[in-house]
């Protein structure tokens, strides 16, 4: 098997008049003109219950864009033992073939479904075509090259050392039962990643999308089932959160779970599956990226510029709606006239509104819920009067569920939103005096629940070296000079730990060894 050397996929531009432009504008025209009636996936068979949720574009809520069918008890049962029929047939198969079907997924993302999983993701989760591109299409071509590539590191592994008269050897066989994937709204890339990494190592997989993912999830289903991915090795299920843990968490053949979403259900889903551990036949592998609360900390050798930079991409983009973004800020004094002038100025330039129009940086965020709940903390910060309103702070939902991007200055470091996960456009600084510096870290630190990731920005190699070594538990991915978002498939392995998950980084061999249970073999002579 020749396994490539892999590349990052290249970014495509989108420029006024390009072919990649017109070929998305075609996508999303097509997506807007029907109204697709969207099945799940067991064991390969389109599953339609006649009990259906909708699919409604954030930024334009009166649209219908897409139902889809809920199952229930028993057709996650019906999923589970799909996935346990097709389990000897997969892990079985050479491992160069599992990985060839993989690959096939890849190039299947880069070419012929490029525009129709960008166009899903735009209008499903509203997400601009320069953010989709880079972590619907690319991320996800990246994730399954890499993870192909480490694949076959983890294969061809020397084995131990085999003393005369003995032969030893470590298998490295899949898990013995299904994985359960669970995946959150905000990125395509991962939706794609959590099955498929789980079932590139030999494992069959349930998968249940976020509801507000669903339209991306069926269009990644379709490239798996085109890939050659055979019927039951990854089933696609849209039910209630609940109703899937009772039957996933209680199912004696439950052997993992990797997740993405909120730390809130993460935990909840941990203490069910220890309530229960007694009902499976293995310790199941419980693997789970949850929140963020990340920091920007500003040395006052900064340059201005680099910090309204980083601050308004690593809090903004995609509305702020990433587990990686900027919300909180530490900002020295003699720094934030500047600072606060320039983020000033982008803000005023930057365009609001729906996807379709390319010109708009920031679209809606993802629904209702998450629309009520971020405008009670703007509501209670422009009411509070330690707090200043540096930016935005004003909503709309008479068509989708706007909110402009809001920057909060605060007195107090330990404000609610400094230390809140609020995911969305809020972006929170606190001003501290210039020599000040080395409190401030400890601040930071302490504040750090969540510890996924976390930026330094200072021209003080000093400066530098102190946040890094003193911050060292405080995020898992830190950038130097850099806003915290953005991680790149096999440049910067992403996870966090404390309140921000197992910190398996996703897109790396780490993660792929979560998906095997290694059998050492001795043979004598
Ligand atoms: N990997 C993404 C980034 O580096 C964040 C993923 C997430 O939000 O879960 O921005």
């Amino acid at each position: 098997f020749n396994a490539p050397q892999p590349q990052n996929e290249p970014v495509l531009g989108y420029a006024p008049g390009s072919a990649e432009r017109a070929a998305l504008k075609a996508a999303l025209a097509d997506a807007r003109s029907k109204q697709l009636d969207i099945p799940m996936y067991i064991g390969g068979q389109a599953v339609r219950t006649g009990k259906t949720g909708e699919v409604r574009p954030p930024h334009d809520h009166q649209h219908l864009l897409a139902t889809y069918h809920i199952g229930h008890t028993k057709e996650i049962n019906a999923a589970i033992n799909a996935a346990l029929a097709a389990k000897s047939d997969w892990e079985n198969l050479p491992w160069e073939q599992r990985a060839a079907i993989f690959l096939k997924a890849a190039d299947l993302l880069a070419g012929p479904y490029r525009a129709k999983v960008n166009a899903a993701t735009m209008l499903g989760q509203s997400k601009n075509a320069y953010q989709a591109e880079i972590d619907s299409a690319c991320e996800l071509i990246d994730f399954l090259r890499f993870n192909v590539h480490y694949m076959t590191e983890i294969y061809a592994q020397q084995p131990p050392i085999s003393p005369r008269g003995a032969w030893n050897r470590v298998e490295q066989r899949p898990l013995e039962g299904f994985v359960f994937a669970l995946t959150p709204f905000n990125f395509t890339a991962i939706a794609g990643n959590l099955p498929t990494c789980v079932a590139m190592m030999g494992n069959v997989v349930v998968w249940k999308p976020a509801d507000t993912q669903i339209y991306a999830a069926n269009v990644l289903m379709e490239v798996f089932m085109e890939a050659g991915v055979p019927p039951g090795v990854i089933n696609l299920i849209y039910a209630d959160g609940p109703a899937v843990g009772d039957v996933v968490f209680n199912h004696p053949d439950f052997a993992g779970i990797h997740f993405t979403g909120s730390t809130k259900v993460f935990q909840h889903i941990w203490q069910t599956i220890g309530a229960n551990i007694h009902k499976y036949k293995t310790y199941p592998r419980i693997v789970g990226e949850t929140g963020g609360k990340d920091f920007v900390l500003v040395h006052p050798s900064a340059q201005a510029a680099v910090v309204s930079t980083a601050l308004v991409r690593g809090a903004f983009e995609y509305q702020g709606q990433k587990c990686s973004a900027a919300s909180r800020a530490y900002i020295p004094a003699s720094l934030w006239p500047q600072v606060k002038a320039n983020m000033q100025r982008d803000l005023a330039e930057i365009k609001m509104g729906p996807v379709e129009d390319f010109g708009n940086f920031i679209n809606a965020v993802i629904s209702e819920v998450s629309f009520d709940k971020l405008v009670k903390y703007i509501d209670a910060a422009k009411a509070d009067s330690s707090v200043e309103l540096v930016a935005g702070g004003n909503y709309d939902k008479s068509k989708g569920w706007f909110i402009e991007p809001t920057v909060l200055k605060v007195n107090d470091p330990y404000y609610v939103t400094m230390c809140e996960e609020l995911f969305g456009p809020v972006l929170t600084v606190y001003v501290y005096e210039d020599d000040q510096f080395s409190q401030i870290i400890d601040i930071v630190d302490k504040t750090s629940i969540y510890a996924l990731t976390g930026s330094i920005i200072s021209q003080d190699r000093y400066a530098v070296a102190e946040a890094t070594q003193r911050l060292r538990n405080a995020a898992g991915n830190f950038y130097i000079n850099d806003k915290p978002t953005g991680a790149v498939v096999g440049q910067q392995p992403f996870g966090g730990a404390r309140g921000s998950g197992t910190n398996d980084k996703a897109g790396s061999m780490i993660n792929l060894l979560r998906w095997v249970s290694p059998r050492t073999i001795k043979e004598t002579f």
